[in-house]
């Protein structure tokens, strides 16, 4: 993984992220789209109900959920996992739970070109993009995270973020950025959302999984990771009866959150100074084993 000054494109240092692989677990990137085809195969297709939507739940005693064609059912367990504006979460939580947008504005596309087999993660002011492979067919995903003060109307104006305008000045306000509009295809803007808080644990036998249960900000590239991560000790518990592996979950996701506010702050640096000091210290701390191992090796060998 290279970080590179997006100023002046020079290289400050890199972390090889091979160090936490070991004989079965190894760090990759792929596309969304791979890893949802993965995780479909090991679901049979009769336990999925398509085109069923829930209308009401009350978990005052047991689980009952009701559907939209008037159809109640009783479950011993209510997992929810319908990402970051689940619909299911506000039939049992309060709204002090929910997302806020965090000032930045996230642009996402594929791009073309020779990129390499590396994560490149380019710092500038106020923005930082990352460019990683999705396959080994020289296929890249690119990524930039960019402050931005929006109204609550253009929040809600879902045409400006695919307006060509607003994907042009984003780019635009990338420094020195060699990516142009013409090697970027897919381009999707979005307003990032993030969560300050976590739900209460005591609603018997209802589980959160995901952006449901937590939002990071996009920059330890952890979201995805700890939903599959979750939903694993979601199932741990159910089987022992206890919320021990839920809750010591819930742990690890603050230290991530607060280590991806971390990277967010320091990725977006603007003043030379701190520039000058955070890549001296990053330059320092890339080759730190105690370092590495307590920033990332807990996370990733988890
Ligand atoms: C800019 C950006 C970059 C990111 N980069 C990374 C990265 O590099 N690595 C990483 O690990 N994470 C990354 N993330 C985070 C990651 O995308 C999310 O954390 C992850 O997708 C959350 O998974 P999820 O299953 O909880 O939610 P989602 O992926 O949002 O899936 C929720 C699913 O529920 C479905 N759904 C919604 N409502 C209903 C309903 N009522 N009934 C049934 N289904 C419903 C939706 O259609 C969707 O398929 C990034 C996020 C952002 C914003």
């Amino acid at each position: 993984m290279n970080f590179i000054q997006a100023n002046n494109s020079k290289k400050i240092c890199d972390i090889d992220l091979t160090q936490f692989n070991d004989y079965s677990n190894r760090y990759t990137t792929l596309k969304r789209s791979t890893l949802l085809k993965f995780l479909f195969q090991n679901i049979p297709q009769e336990k999925i109900n398509f085109n069923s939507n829930i209308t009401k739940v009350d978990n005052s005693n047991g689980i009952r959920i009701s559907f939209g064609d008037n159809k109640n059912e009783e479950f011993d367990y209510l997992i929810i996992s319908d990402g970051i504006f689940s619909k299911t979460r506000s039939f049992i939580f309060t709204e002090s739970i929910y997302p806020k947008y965090n000032l930045n504005v996230a642009l996402r596309g594929k791009l073309k070109g020779d990129y390499g087999n590396d994560i490149s993660i380019y710092m500038g002011s106020n923005s930082h993009y990352v460019i990683y492979p999705v396959n080994q067919n020289n296929e890249h995903n690119f990524v930039a995270i960019i402050k931005k003060k929006l109204s609550s109307d253009e929040l809600k104006n879902y045409g400006l973020f695919k307006s060509e305008e607003f994907l042009n000045s984003l780019l635009s306000g990338l420094q020195n950025s060699q990516i142009s509009l013409k090697n970027l295809s897919e381009l999707k803007s979005f307003p990032v959302h993030v969560s300050s808080d976590f739900p209460s644990l005591n609603k018997k036998n209802v589980f959160l999984s995901g952006d449901a249960l937590f939002t990071f900000p996009p920059s330890f590239a952890q979201g995805a990771s700890q939903s599959i991560e979750t939903a694993n000790d979601i199932l741990k518990s159910i089987l022992n009866g206890t919320n021990e592996f839920y809750q010591e979950r819930i742990r690890s996701i603050s230290s991530i959150n607060n280590k991806s506010k971390f990277n967010h702050f320091s990725f977006h640096l603007s003043n030379p100074i701190n520039i000058f000091i955070r890549n001296k210290i990053l330059k320092y701390l890339s080759k730190n084993k105690i370092f590495l191992e307590n920033y990332l090796g807990k996370i990733y060998r988890a």
